[in-house]
């Protein structure tokens, strides 16, 4: 009864057994055959040591588990018990740290890569698992997690203690670049920075800041614009809390911006927003210019949570070479979209600049509490900046 040897991975008696049948492998007779294997195995003493690794790149037997979890989809009616058979093995004694040929844990493959899989990846934190372990590059699971867009893996490691600053070998740690990896990262890993800074920030959540209610639509202090209620009752119970951090919009924490509207903005990509703003024409140039205006205003002014982004190219050069480019400001659903030029108001600009350099998510975006009153006067409040939204 010797073990049967393919790439480096040993297979049980019984899997072997079955491999050999002739004819094609219905699943649910591989499925039957595979899956009391491994506590068969184990509890006869026939199984490989747990502290061992299988195939040439190494692997441990928790790897084993989440890599099967990665490939494999279930059937209807059938349950795949990756879980249970994690918790078994590690409980049997088989490492949770266990590095594979290039460093990667159980957990690195659970939360770094291409379908990570949260709930093993916990189980594994649960058991003792490093969340700060290094691979041979010098990365801890964050960063690859980050450059994955891995949203879930990346709550669950920060949520553990995942370290921001631990550098790779190259000297890139996760706090230096997670600003790149797109807007939903950042939200998220903002987050926490500032959850471990013991800070709040305003419309952290789009939710009542008093009673929690998401469901219902919210209505903002008229005063600061910066905060949210479900009604006039709760608004009313907070207000003894709220006035001491309700910041009016006035003079002292106000600029006032000109847009300048770009041509059908609103139907554009950031790639092509962006394009315009570094003064590359777009692909096809319209007539509809006023696209990115909303609507309403004429009647009335708009209340709007804008995001204003000094273009990365510029954002990546000195303070000096970026006050000279034009920022890009719009709200989420893109249908107020425009730049502003340092040309139409110096001081002002200057101002809200400053604000996203020193303040914002990675010096480069920074979202606030704007009204547009008029199609050519846009009044932001600089003197705080809103929590970063997803988008
Ligand atoms: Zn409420
Ligand atoms: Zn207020």
């Amino acid at each position: 009864m010797s073990n049967f040897f393919s790439g480096g991975l040993r297979v049980s008696p019984e899997m072997a057994r079955i491999v050999a049948r002739p004819g094609f492998l219905s699943v649910k007779v591989a499925d039957r055959g595979f899956e009391p294997c491994i506590p068969m195995a184990i509890e006869s003493g026939t199984a490989p040591l747990l502290n061992g690794t299988e195939t040439p790149f190494l692997d441990g037997y928790t790897t084993l588990v989440v890599l099967g979890s990665q490939r494999i989809e279930a059937l209807e009616g059938q349950r795949l018990r990756h879980l249970e058979c994690l918790r078994y093995l590690i409980s049997k004694g088989a490492p949770v740290d266990s590095e594979d040929i290039v460093g990667h844990t159980a957990l690195f493959h659970a939360t770094a890569f291409r379908s990570p899989n949260v709930e093993l990846a916990r189980a594994l934190i649960e058991a003792g698992a490093n969340v700060n372990h290094r691979n041979r590059y010098g990365e801890i699971s964050l960063l690859p997690a980050c450059m994955g867009k891995n949203l879930d893996s990346i709550e669950l490691l920060l949520e553990h203690g995942a370290d921001l600053d631990i550098a790779e070998a190259d000297g890139l740690t996760t706090r230096s670049f997670f600003v790149s990896c797109g807007p939903e990262v950042a939200e998220v890993v903002s987050k926490w920075i500032r959850k471990r800074a013991g800070e709040t920030a305003l419309m952290e959540n789009k939710m009542c800041r008093v009673c929690g209610k998401q469901d219902k639509a919210l209505n903002q202090c008229s005063r600061c614009k910066s905060v949210r209620y479900c009604s006039a009752p709760c608004q009313r119970q907070d207000w003894s809390t709220h006035k001491k951090d309700c910041v009016p919009f006035s003079n002292e924490t106000t600029v006032t911006l000109k847009p300048f509207y770009l041509n059908n903005a609103s139907t554009f990509p950031t790639a092509t927003l962006l394009r315009n703003l570094s003064g590359i024409p777009a692909e096809s140039p319209t007539n509809s210019a006023a696209a990115a205006v909303p609507k309403s205003v004429g009647q009335s002014s708009k209340d709007l949570i804008i995001k204003v982004q000094v273009p990365y190219n510029l954002a990546a050069m000195s303070a000096a070479a970026s006050s000279q480019g034009d920022l890009m400001v719009y709200n989420k659903k893109r249908d107020f979209a425009c730049s502003i030029r340092r040309v139409d108001a110096p001081d002002a600009y200057d101002r809200i600049s400053q604000a996203v350099k020193t303040k914002g998510v990675g010096g480069a975006k920074g979202y606030f509490a704007a009204v547009l009153e008029s199609k050519d006067k846009l009044v932001v409040k600089v003197s705080e900046l809103l929590a970063p939204q997803p988008w």
